[in-house]
């Protein structure tokens, strides 16, 4: 009887030198590999460095590491931490009792996102941080802030089936060159082995800014802003989405944005920024 065709070369094999049909031996390629690899991050860094020296990234005083915030920053950035609510993941002034907390907003007008979380609230640091991410062009910030975001979210980053950005409109994206949402659910998901697809939803109308607007305004901003495509429906289904941004001002973006998801086949969709106002602190 013949013998069914050998995947590899057993004597490679034998001597630890395990062949690939090609003739690679992969014993030794690793570790060159490595070396490459370590190389490249070790110039990447260096090059980094040269272009950002080591700098807060709050208020951009000198720092003695890169990506870090100075003793000050640190103190003044109002991180969110239990008690907060559940869905909105706004803190709660005071201490209500144990269990799951629900704020009368999310009651209210409870959101089509399932829960959302954040690491900070928009106050003077994260307002800063952002602002430097989106507006100076600091794109290695992308990579702490999002670091931060996985820390604060981690229950919903490990139940995500996939990590979809807020887009920009394309006009905006071409102004401002980059999706700062983008950025840091891109980080997140390639540091969680996630699935990152912002293919999955489009803005498809040029909305005015939200500052300034009342809620219901803003609302009616965003009405029809967001579009599953076609071609992305078949690979929504039945997902759980987890939605990246910045910021979340009253959460209407990110309600939107989270109810064409939902129209559009997922499952679940939760919601996970760096900061969020909490200036009614529902
Ligand atoms: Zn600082």
């Amino acid at each position: 009887m013949r013998r069914p065709k050998e995947p590899f070369d057993r004597r490679g094999a034998g001597r630890g030198l395990f062949k690939t049909p090609s003739g690679c031996h992969l014993r030794l390629m690793q570790p060159l590999r490595l070396f490459f690899e370590n190389c490249c991050r070790t110039f990447r860094d260096a090059a980094l460095t040269l272009v950002y020296p080591p700098s807060c990234t709050g208020c951009g005083g000198a720092t003695a590491d890169a990506h870090a915030l100075c003793p000050a920053c640190w103190t003044r950035l109002t991180l969110i931490e239990q008690p907060y609510c559940s869905r909105l993941g706004t803190p709660f002034s005071v201490d209500l009792g144990v269990g799951p907390l629900i704020s009368p907003r999310a009651i209210a007008e409870p959101p089509a996102f399932e829960r959302a979380r954040a690491v900070a609230v928009y106050d003077e640091v994260a307002r800063r941080m952002v602002h430097r991410l989106k507006y100076e062009d600091r794109l290695d910030l992308a990579a702490v802030m999002a670091r931060m975001m996985e820390t604060a979210g981690t229950e919903l980053v490990t139940e995500a089936d996939c990590v979809v950005p807020v887009p920009l409109h394309r006009l905006r994206l071409w102004r401002r060159r980059f999706n700062q949402a983008a950025l840091l659910a891109k980080a997140i998901a390639g540091h969680k082995g996630r699935s990152y697809d912002p293919g999955c939803l489009e803005r498809v109308k040029a909305t005015r800014s939200q500052v300034g607007l009342s809620r219901p305004a803003r609302a009616a901003n965003l009405q029809g802003a967001f579009r599953v495509p076609e071609a992305a429906k078949a690979r929504l289904q039945g997902r759980r989405v987890l939605l990246v941004d910045d910021v979340s001002t009253t959460g209407a973006t990110a309600n939107a944005a989270a109810r064409a998801l939902l129209r559009g086949g997922a499952k679940a969709v939760d919601v996970l920024t760096f900061a969020v106002v909490a200036a009614e602190n529902s």
